[in-house]
């Protein structure tokens, strides 16, 4: 009796660390009605909030290669080479 008593108050005052206590809802927009999206969002680097569905669990990419053709799609660098892009991504790392 006592030990669920005990267990019950812990619950009321204890809060994970690091987490907040309620949901934060995802900041992407939806496509198809254009309104904020309504789900859970996970906490990015940037400090933006974003749900499992936009993004929010992917760490985007990760290998030099992937990065630049990550950037080669960005029409600033579209005329720009392989080894600019390489330069560019190393001097600023
Ligand atoms: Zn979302």
């Amino acid at each position: 009796m006592y030990t669920q008593q005990l267990i019950i108050k812990k619950r009321k005052f204890f809060k994970m660390v690091g987490r907040p206590s309620k949901k934060v809802q995802c900041e992407a927009t939806t496509k198809r009605y254009g309104r904020q999206c309504r789900a859970k969002g996970i906490l990015k680097k940037n400090g933006h909030y974003i749900c499992r569905m936009h993004g929010g669990l992917s760490f985007g990419p990760v290998s030099i290669e992937g990065k630049i053709r990550a950037l080669q799609n960005l029409r600033q660098y579209k005329n720009k080479t392989y080894e600019e892009i390489r330069e560019y991504i190393q001097t600023n790392n």
